[in-house]
């Protein structure tokens, strides 16, 4: 070994050193549906209007440490209750990040649901925290309470993540075991609504101030990956001490503006969130009908599927080949195994992706 890697076996610590860095493909100029996008840009009076708008950014200047005028406006355009805290983060990761921080000990546990947003046991490790995933049901993803159930009696979890719909199963769990877990929890419960603008139900309405209840929310999928903003909504005394480890300024100026106009404009993201939730079913249907391939309801904007045994590797490399990205989830083995998934895309470009799966599968 050199001295250098000497010098980082010892200084870096082992949990961090046997970490893979979150990996994000090269798309290579093909159609990408990979990553939960939404494939509409705006049109060009839009576009135009927005950027008469930044013309005004005083890049000299920090931007508002609090976001006033845009928790203001996401408060209405969101629904967000007024008696509920809101905090933003730099993408709704930073604000697991900040939960994470703000509980962490050595000697604290994570709990979440398996398969799930990978991040959170990303992060766990990061704060030096144990990270325990209780395995969904073979069968249709749910969660299996029992489990669930001695999982938090065994490990008292400072924090329970259930992404609601889940990622990337695309399932909604069952609201009343959500609500029973939210009553076991010892600490808190944090349900990751990244996708709540393709699914059918929320908690938003279930957000107590004197609760244990958080509830996270992200414009990424909306249409707004870009600028990375996320919201985590709960009690006012909760986030006040999350609230302590947000770096200062973590919104930028010219996220505040473009999110602000964009929420102005919100009838143009909902429309297209619209859009994407109806191509949702005819995508699941066609993938559906393909022999071989088994197709998972989804609640979200991508569609999780199985394919024949031991294919999926093939099956992905040869959809690449074709110019088309999407997910490979086989190797995380166990319940995801042969399993890839596609996020929904412009009416074309699902049509391109089940026609180049469907020259792969011949
Ligand atoms: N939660 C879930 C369940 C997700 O799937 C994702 C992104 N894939 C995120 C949070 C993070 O979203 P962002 O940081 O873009 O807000």
């Amino acid at each position: 070994m050199t001295s250098q890697q000497d010098s980082i076996a010892r200084w870096i610590r082992s949990e961090i050193r046997s970490l893979s860095a979150y990996h994000v493909p090269d798309p290579g100029g093909g159609i990408k549906l990979d990553a939960m996008e939404n494939p509409y840009t705006w049109p060009d009076e839009v576009a135009g209007a927005w950027l008469e708008r930044l013309r005004r950014a005083e890049l000299n200047r920090y931007p508002d440490p609090e976001a006033c005028d845009l928790k203001q406006r996401l408060r209405r355009v969101m629904g967000f209750p007024d008696a509920a805290g809101l905090l933003l983060g730099n993408g709704s990761d930073e604000l697991i990040q900040m939960i994470l921080l703000a509980a962490a000990g050595v000697e604290r546990c994570i709990l979440a649901p398996e398969p799930t947003f990978v991040m959170y046991r990303m992060i766990a490790v990061f704060a030096r925290m144990r990270y325990v995933g209780v395995s969904l049901q073979p069968d249709g993803f749910g969660l299996d309470m029992p489990a669930m159930r001695a999982a938090i009696a065994a490990h008292r979890p400072a924090v329970i993540f259930l992404a609601y719909p889940n990622n990337p199963t695309g399932n909604l769990f069952r609201p009343g075991e959500l609500e029973e877990i939210i009553e076991l929890a010892p600490g808190l419960v944090v349900v990751d609504e990244a996708y709540a603008a393709f699914a059918s139900h929320s908690f938003l309405e279930r957000l107590d101030a004197r609760g244990n209840l958080l509830l996270l929310r992200t414009l990424s999928k909306m249409g707004l990956a870009g600028l990375r903003l996320g919201m985590l909504v709960g009690p006012p005394a909760w986030l006040a001490e999350i609230d302590k480890v947000r770096l200062p300024y973590n919104i930028n100026v010219l996220t505040q503006i473009s999110a602000d106009f964009a929420l102005e404009n919100h009838a143009l993201l909902d429309r297209q969130t619209a859009r994407i939730r109806s191509d949702r079913e005819v995508l699941y249907a066609e993938l559906a009908a393909l022999p071989g391939i088994e197709a998972f309801p989804s609640q979200a904007n991508f569609i999780l599927f199985r394919t024949p045994p031991g294919r999926a590797d093939a099956l992905f490399e040869g959809l690449r080949a074709r110019r088309v990205l999407i997910k490979n989830m086989t190797g995380a083995g166990g319940l995801l195994r042969d399993c890839l998934r596609v996020t929904v895309g412009t009416p074309e470009e699902n049509r391109a992706f089940l026609a180049a799966l469907r020259a792969c599968l011949a």
